[in-house]
């Protein structure tokens, strides 16, 4: 038995016909968890679908018509990359449901992962790249509402930029301040991340991703690591750690939101970043850690995965929820 709760529900598999993204990923990794005994079926949450107030809480009233009524046009059902059907949208409202029940169950035990969710590139206008609804920009906005939070930090570690996540939260942004470089890094100067950010606003986003990859354009984030074609774990963990440091000196969330892509692999389709299986857990045990230390609630979403055996893309999902284990312990047997 875990010491938090899993959210998952059959129902997230998105109906998408054959797709580079492996909508069978969720109850694949629900299925490892069981059959290795991480997990126990009493370990997960069943979610309800957000209701249409809380997708309104981040989406144009518009955009969420158009949903609702099947008409969207040719090129905004293209621009979002999977196909349309009512089924979808269905999927989409119970990825945000889930991440609601996720974020206010870390905020009782610290950590909670939804097997799903993590879909950053959703507009408040419109959805792009598989993405047609921000479910953890709903469930930012729907605890606010409530007061169960006041402020909240994205952190997103998924091969591509948060573009959506950056657009949502961008309402009052000021000028960039010099941030500290990494010291010790390995990488060729000429090839460095850029590390540029901006804050103050009362949602902090971080992302960490490709620079060379979609989407083209990127709309900053409070805090965005551009990485190098390339790049691998010690680079990359050090660039983490460095953000995650630089974020927290600026800003002090009530929750964390853990957008834990598992693309960054090296064997992602979609990915042109070079980190293996074992640092990537590291990736997730390092925010873990230091959301730990300073005490703060973190709640975890899955975002994109693409390797060439769906397999890799489970175990490194799977391996999120380890160390989640390892990091906030599990409970003594009475
Ligand atoms: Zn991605």
């Amino acid at each position: 038995m875990l010491a938090f709760k899993l959210v998952y529900s059959d129902a997230y598999y998105l109906p998408i016909g054959s797709h580079v993204f492996p909508a069978e990923k969720y109850r694949l990794v629900r299925d490892r968890l069981i059959s290795t005994g991480v997990a126990e079926k009493t370990d997960f949450l069943e979610p309800q679908p957000a209701t249409d107030q809380d997708i309104l809480l981040v989406h144009k009233p518009e955009y969420v018509q158009k949903l609702k009524t099947g008409t969207l046009s040719p090129r905004e059902e293209m621009e979002m990359e999977i196909p349309y059907s009512r089924d979808l949208v269905e999927a989409f409202w119970l990825a945000a449901g889930g991440s609601i029940l996720a974020a206010r169950q870390a905020l009782c035990e610290k950590v909670c992962v939804s097997i799903g969710g993590g879909f950053h590139h959703a507009f408040p206008d419109h959805g792009e790249g598989f993405c047609m609804i921000h479910d953890v920009a709903v469930a930012i906005r729907r605890l606010q509402r409530d007061d169960q939070i006041r402020t909240a930090m994205t952190v997103d570690c998924d091969v591509h930029q948060g573009n959506g996540t950056a657009a949502i939260f961008a309402g009052t942004r000021t000028e960039s301040v010099p941030l500290p470089s990494v010291s010790g890094s390995t990488l060729n100067p000429a090839r460095s991340p850029r590390m540029r950010g901006a804050h103050a606003g009362e949602v902090f986003t971080i992302s960490l991703h490709q620079h060379n990859n979609y989407p083209l354009y990127k709309p900053p984030s409070s805090i965005d690591v551009d990485l190098p074609d390339g790049t691998g774990d010690d680079d990359y963990l050090a660039w983490l750690d460095n953000a995650l440091s630089s974020g927290l000196r600026q800003f002090q969330p009530d929750l964390i939101c853990y957008i834990a892509g598992a693309d960054p692999y090296r064997e992602d389709q979609l990915g042109g970043l070079d980190l293996t299986i074992e640092g990537l857990k590291k990736r997730d045990e390092l925010v873990f850690r230091v959301a730990r230390a300073r005490d703060i609630p973190v709640m975890v979403t899955y975002a994109g995965g693409y390797a060439r055996n769906v397999d890799d893309t489970v175990t490194i999902h799977s391996n999120t929820v380890i160390a989640a284990g390892e990091v906030f312990g599990v409970p003594t047997v009475a």
